[in-house]
């Protein structure tokens, strides 16, 4: 990658001013030009190579200026204060919270581990393009790491696949985290990959066909250009395959891995249109049908959900959706960011999207032992979701495995800490009741009544987690 190869694939999104950028290009070059990496290659080959990942997360001017630089305050002799003079705060900070994460040593040990994920948390909350910048550092080591040592390559993969893989799930950069997965299994196990990777391949050629006939089907029904669409094939990442076989036990031949296709369109109306087309060509599968377009995940993912089964009895799994939402689906809270400097499009409710994020990593500050810390990480991460309608039809998602305790805390800290019992479809349930998808609850409260030790194993959520802690700590019930 060139710089002008780079400022061409920036402009293609934005409009800013690339003075700074291509000044940074030219300082980073120089400051490592000393250095060489494990390939052989130019050290700065590196810094250019997450520049241009960051380019096409579409990232702004600063946050691709600092990609370029991001290794410069721990590897050169460049000192804080003169980085800083030279570019100014903004700039600064983002490559010094990317310093501050690579200072991190983490270690096997899972307490010490979880603390640094703590740390390293806390410590990009205040700006995600520090995490995003770091998330495109590592896949590009992931992506060159046949050059170290089988040791460190272990090392490296393990941090990836169980750290950096569920971060990125978490903000939503789907291929990233699928590329990071895919990548660290290679290294992990690397007779397992080989064996995987055949097959898939194969399965996925035979497919070609049905993916074909779908397409020709579709056409066949949205009678000349209506409804504007393109019809993509979505390859599943082999590491989500390798883990449904360990979790079913199975070969892979015997795992049932469905042909998965997406239908992106221009508009909101039209998915819908696109969705009744689907239905009427196809026979659906019943009860496959999810709406994330009204009722959106987490980390702010929207489509349409389907599974239809084909002539030949194959079941064929759908995602419509438009293409805003298609660049979410892969780019995440990335895809959102570079709006912030107001440019064209900016999203108005950026701040209130992204409000999940800071109410979580305030949880997380709450909680103080590793342990809790580390099984709240995964608990929150678990990307299946239930959604619960409150008594006056709001809808809650929650993670799987969620209480009436979790959604209680939901709705408000009062009507968690006097949370007796609920309704849930007008039944009587108990506190530690599993909520499933769908399920209409209502919180029987007592006034008077207080959060108890043991529902510290009953709330699966953090947020409830760190409410129920908070009120056994003001009233003298846990040390800590
Ligand atoms: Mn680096």
């Amino acid at each position: 990658m060139e710089l002008d190869e780079l400022l061409k694939k920036f402009h293609e999104y934005s409009t800013q001013d690339t003075t700074v950028l291509e000044y940074a290009w030219k300082y980073s070059k120089e400051a490592h030009n000393d250095q060489k990496r494990a390939s052989g290659e130019m050290y700065f080959v590196h810094c250019a190579a997450v520049a241009e990942i960051l380019v096409g997360y579409r990232m702004d001017q600063e946050t691709v200026a600092a990609g370029l630089m991001h290794d410069v305050l721990e590897d050169t002799k460049i000192t804080h204060d003169i980085f800083r003079k030279e570019f100014g705060e903004e700039i600064y900070a983002l490559v010094a919270g990317v310093t501050k994460i690579e200072a991190l040593k983490f270690s096997s040990r899972d307490e010490a581990q979880a603390e640094n994920w703590r740390k390293m948390i806390l410590a990009t909350a205040k700006d995600i393009r520090v995490i995003v910048i770091k998330l495109a550092d590592r896949l590009h080591n992931m992506r060159t790491l046949n050059f170290l040592p089988r040791e460190k390559q272990l090392e490296i993969s393990h941090e990836t696949i169980s750290l950096y893989a569920p971060l990125a799930q978490r903000l939503g950069i789907f291929q990233l985290k699928s590329e990071m997965e895919d990548l660290s299994f290679k290294f992990l196990f690397p007779d397992e990959y080989q064996s995987l990777s055949a097959k898939a391949q194969l399965r996925y050629a035979m497919r070609e066909k049905l993916l074909e006939d779908f397409r020709v089907e579709l056409e066949k029904h949205l009678d000349g250009g209506q409804v504007p669409h393109r019809v993509l094939s979505r390859a599943k990442n082999l590491y989500s395959i390798y883990r449904k076989m360990l979790r079913q036990e199975k070969p892979f031949e015997e795992i049932q891995d469905a042909l998965g296709i997406r239908v992106i369109t221009d508009s909101v109306i039209n998915c819908y249109a696109l969705l009744g087309t689907v239905h009427s060509v196809f026979k659906p599968v019943a009860g496959s049908f999810t709406d994330y377009i009204a009722v959106p995940k987490m980390n702010l993912y929207q489509s349409l959900h389907t599974s239809v089964m084909a002539a030949s009895g194959e079941i064929i799994e759908i995602q419509i959706r438009t293409e805003d939402m298609h660049r979410t689906s892969e780019y995440g809270i990335a895809a959102h960011w570079r709006y912030k400097m107001g440019e064209k499009g900016a999203d108005k409710h950026l701040d209130e999207k992204l409000n999940w994020l800071r109410q979580w990593i305030e949880w997380l500050q709450d909680l103080s032992s590793p342990r809790e810390f580390i099984e709240s990480f995964k608990t929150d991460l678990e990307l299946d979701q239930i959604f619960i309608f409150t008594p006056k039809g709001e809808v809650k998602p929650l993670p799987v495995g969620a209480t009436p305790i979790d959604f209680a805390y939901t709705i408000h800290t009062d009507i968690g800490n006097t949370c007796i019992g609920a309704k849930v479809n007008n039944k009587m349930a108990r506190i530690d009741h599993a909520l499933k998808s769908g399920d209409l609850c209502e919180i029987v409260t007592r006034r008077n009544s207080a959060p108890k030790k043991d529902w510290l194993s009953i709330a699966k959520t953090a947020g409830a987690r760190s409410h129920i802690r908070k009120y056994l700590r003001e009233h003298g019930q846990l040390q800590d």
